[in-house]
Order: structure tokens, then C-alpha cells, then sequence
């Protein structure tokens, strides 16, 4: 009996304490997700801010803090990548080179 009071003394957490430690972590994962969660303005259903298109009704939405790409941008992007990418080859060929020479 000695031992038995000793081993309840020993795990802190009783089931029911885990129990309810879960629902907190799962009523703070629904808060966080909440967050998140929009109203269609065409059928008034429940949408994820991040989404584009409604999972309901298929209607158009604009995602929350969505900026949408500038074209010029992302072709200097594509741009500057490419130089990069080049001359990173180049700079190899050329250690290559100077290193057998
Ligand atoms: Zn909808």
C-alpha cells in the first residue's frame, strides 16, 4: 500500500490532467486557426484567408495580405538569377582552368 501512494506521488500528471491538457492545446490550436478563417462574401461560408478560390461555392477570393507579383519584378528576378547562375559556371570554368595551367 506504502508503494502504491508512492508511485501516485511520483506521476505528476494524472490522466485528467493530461486530459485537459490537450483540450487547451487543441482549443489553442482552433484559436489560432480561427484567425484565419474568413467568410466567403459569395455564399458566406467559412474559408481560410490564405485561400483563392471558395472550397463551397468555387467564387473568387482575395487572400489576406496577397500582393500579387509584379511581372517586371519577377522577370528581373528571373534576370538576376540567371546572371548569377552564369557566372557562378564562368567563375568555375575559370578556377578550373587556372588551376591545370
Ligand atoms: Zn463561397
Amino acid at each position: 500500500m506504502g508503494a502504491g501512494v508512492y508511485n501516485r506521488g511520483m506521476s505528476k500528471n494524472s490522466p485528467k490532467d493530461e486530459e485537459q491538457k490537450m483540450q487547451k492545446r487543441i482549443a489553442k490550436r482552433q484559436a489560432k486557426l480561427e484567425k484565419h478563417v474568413v467568410v466567403c462574401p459569395h455564399c458566406g461560408a467559412n474559408v481560410l484567408d490564405h485561400m483563392t478560390k471558395c472550397h463551397v461555392c468555387g467564387g473568387a477570393l482575395t487572400p489576406r495580405g496577397y500582393t500579387p507579383m509584379d511581372p517586371k519584378k519577377m522577370k528581373l528576378f528571373k534576370t538576376i538569377g540567371w546572371i548569377v547562375g552564369i557566372a557562378g559556371v564562368i567563375a568555375t570554368i575559370v578556377v578550373v582552368i587556372v588551376l591545370n595551367s
